[in-house]
């Protein structure tokens, strides 16, 4: 598309967007107001390992302030900051809703992108915005804003549920000082948080995603132990033979499940992967290892990651009777990051049937905006929605880019302006949806 024809079609929308803004300053205009802001949150260094999360949150507090909702920084541990936006609804004995996003990136390798990863170069000819965090999730914690905006000032709508936004540190560390320690806090409790819209991801054709459950990573350590013995001589239950009879069953169970993948009987994210990350044995001499020796110890590590639909136990239970069985010398230990089951003992998953009301509003808000959702998906990674899912309050992942290539946390993370601004229009569907809907019980 011609650049002139572009920013006239920009302008349109910035006109429809922000129709506060007076005709002599529309002349001026060279952008729409919501992508001038959606840069200036994209140009502060989020990355790990030392993201800034105080001019950040300073921006998004001066932004809260000009559409009048209110305010709180929640700190819990010391410079992990957390900011709190309430818009009240005017029913605020209703449970209320909650859109979630984090602060933080992830780190980029400057070299290796086409524009500085933080100077949100806008491509005049493509209206690709570049930035690390430009779609993971810089993206929805302003179309968040704005929507809210929109509705607040242009078009004067009053929620009746209570809307909070929250903007948390450290969801790409493992947010142990972030969501981990929000929810638990009394400040999170008497929110009383009934549905919960969080980041997903985009979609490379005209459909939005949704996501009802992230996969929970697992990380295995296997380790045998053995006679050690002349290079030469074949005995049984050596270390190393016992460490590669286990690494080629995992193998045959990684195919398996891979094979489904491959078939197209299963997502990626609908199996369990199991995938070798190191290998460690040998016995290190100056120039590498000594080869004339068998080691007495080797050991293997794997990255897990299991679909709720999965049984834990029954991996469990492969685990120590196949792939690590005592009796061929070997040992193992399991870390679980984070939660499998919810506080009544059910998987982390949020129905996406007309079981639950907040799936059909939020399908319906979609619809009315326009859109169209795929079918629902289990994120194949893991987000700050486990923590939600755990007390057991429904949550979706969702970010509105269609059309759009998946670059989180890949190089030359972009995002189109048109993409942005139309997400801002669905939210502005989904916030007020939400937020009208008083049949639930809860
Ligand atoms: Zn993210």
């Amino acid at each position: 598309m011609a650049a002139t024809f572009r920013y006239l079609l920009l302008i349109l929308t910035a006109t429809l967007l922000a129709s506060h803004v007076s005709s002599t300053q529309q002349q001026e205009v060279q952008e729409p107001e919501p992508i001038t802001r959606y840069k200036q949150y994209l140009r502060f260094k989020t990355a790990h390992p030392n993201p800034n999360y105080t001019a950040p949150v300073s921006f998004l507090l001066t932004q809260a302030q000009s559409i009048g909702i209110q305010s709180k920084i929640l700190e819990f541990v010391p410079n992990k900051l957390l900011l709190l936006l309430t818009w009240p609804g005017s029913n605020p004995s209703l449970p209320s809703i909650l859109f979630n996003s984090h602060l933080d990136s992830v780190p980029a390798e400057p070299d290796k992108w086409a524009h500085p990863p933080f100077s949100a170069f806008h491509s005049p000819e493509t209206g690709q915005i570049f930035a690390r965090g430009a779609q993971d999730d810089k993206c929805i914690s302003m179309q968040y804003l704005e929507a809210i905006r929109n509705l607040k000032l242009t078009k004067k709508f009053q929620p009746i549920r209570t809307i909070h936004v929250s903007y948390v540190p450290d969801e790409e560390i493992g947010a142990a000082d972030g969501m981990a320690k929000f929810v638990e806090s009394e400040e999170f409790r008497e929110l009383n948080v009934g549905f919960v819209m969080d980041e997903g991801q985009a979609s490379t054709n005209d459909d939005f995603r949704v996501f009802y459950a992230d996969r929970a990573p697992w990380n295995l350590k296997i380790k045998a132990v053995g006679v050690p013995g002349h290079g030469s001589r074949m005995f049984d239950n050596s270390a190393m033979e016992n460490l590669m009879k286990s690494v080629e069953m995992i193998t045959r169970f990684r195919d398996t499940q891979f094979d489904l993948v491959k078939a197209g009987k299963a997502a990626n994210s609908e199996v369990i992967s199991v995938n070798p990350v190191y290998l460690k044995a040998g016995t290190p001499s100056p120039t590498g290892f000594v080869m004339n020796m068998q080691p007495s110890e080797a050991e293997a590590g794997f990255n897990i990651r299991l679909p709720p639909t999965a049984d834990p136990d029954l991996l469990r239970k492969r685990i120590a009777e196949e792939w690590a069985p005592s009796m061929r010398n070997m040992t193992y230990e399991i870390i679980q990051l984070g939660p499998l089951r919810d506080y009544k003992g059910r998987p982390l998953m949020t129905l996406t049937n007309d079981s639950n009301p907040w799936w059909s509003v939020f399908k319906q808000a979609i619809t009315a905006a326009g859109g169209k959702l795929a079918k629902p998906e289990i994120l194949a990674s893991t987000t700050d929605a486990r923590f939600m899912r755990e007390l057991g309050i429904p949550t979706l992942g969702f970010s509105p880019m269609s059309n759009t290539p998946i670059l989180l946390h890949d190089h030359n993370e972009h995002l189109k302006d048109t993409v942005y601004l139309r997400g801002i229009e669905i939210y502005e569907s989904v916030v007020s949806s939400l937020s009208s809907f008083v049949e639930a019980s809860q």
